[in-house]
């Protein structure tokens, strides 16, 4: 007898209300509606630690939450008043958090194109794994991301995804030299055109 797969519900999927069911909801109040009711169509893919290099806080929460205590660390001094959000953060064990509804507009690419279109905010969900352009990810947070870009794929019609650095070249340099961009291709298995930023090979 064959009977139709019918998912779970416990399976991880974006809700109907753009939200991860399996990540930690931390809400930020940094995002808007997009305009034009643009659709996503763009992952785009970052890094941050804050402070730099440090991935033993819950600092890139705090800030996405306008809640961090900028004397804290004189690197927090400069980010004052600083806006930002992201979609999803990944943290070095695999954990994800999101802090913006994937059908809204958070605040992660700034001044930025992809294939010529600008403002990428618009129609970009941005994923923040937590590291740097000088240490390598940890394999937990590949895992992580290949399962969230499928879930993302099969919720909103994305066809590329890019690079913070591949939308902003010259103004940002992350996910930076140790993002495994094949290894992303593989594990996510969506065809090389999704990836207009790589080399066919
Ligand atoms: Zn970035």
């Amino acid at each position: 007898m064959n009977t139709p797969h019918i998912p779970s519900k416990r399976e991880p999927h974006i809700d109907a209300q753009g939200w991860l069911t399996s990540a930690q909801r931390l809400p930020s109040p940094n995002f808007e509606a997009r305009p034009d009711n643009a659709v996503p169509t763009l992952i785009v893919v970052h890094n941050i630690s804050l402070p730099p290099d440090d991935f033993t806080t819950n600092s890139i929460a705090d800030f996405f939450l306008n809640r961090l205590d900028h004397d804290a660390h004189p690197y927090f001094d400069h980010l004052r008043g600083m806006r930002v959000s992201a979609h999803f953060v990944i943290r070095r064990d695999g954990a994800i958090e999101q802090f913006v509804s994937c059908d809204e507009r958070a605040w992660h690419a700034g001044v930025s194109a992809f294939c010529g279109r600008e403002r990428c905010n618009d129609f970009s969900i941005g994923i923040e794994l937590e590291g740097s352009d000088r240490v390598p990810f940890e394999n937990a947070q590949y895992e992580a991301l290949a399962a969230l870009v499928r879930m993302i794929v099969k919720r909103y019609p994305i066809d590329a995804l890019a690079g913070h650095s591949d939308i902003a070249p010259g103004r940002k340099t992350d996910p930076g030299p140790h993002f495994d961009w094949p290894r992303l291709r593989h594990d996510s298995a969506l065809p090389p055109s999704y990836f207009p930023f790589q080399s066919g090979d």
